[in-house]
């Protein structure tokens, strides 16, 4: 009898704990993966390389920051 008491405590506290872990369980967003396939562009002041949507490009030259803008 100590056995079937043991197994069902121990599929209560499996059960809790399963349900515990869903509740837990963080959302994975996939929107938040990098857009892939967007090209990358150069920096003409530091030639450090940056996605062409983060890229500020102004007179036809690319710059990776406001700062090397100027
Ligand atoms: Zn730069």
């Amino acid at each position: 009898m100590g056995l079937i008491k043991l197994i069902i405590v121990v599929l209560v506290i499996w059960l809790g704990f399963s349900l515990f872990k869903k509740l837990r369980k963080p959302k994975n967003s996939l929107d938040q993966n990098p857009p892939s396939g967007s090209k990358m562009l150069a920096c003409s002041v530091c030639d450090m390389r940056i996605p062409e949507n983060e890229a500020i490009i102004q007179n036809g030259k690319v710059y990776c920051s406001k700062e090397h803008l100027e």
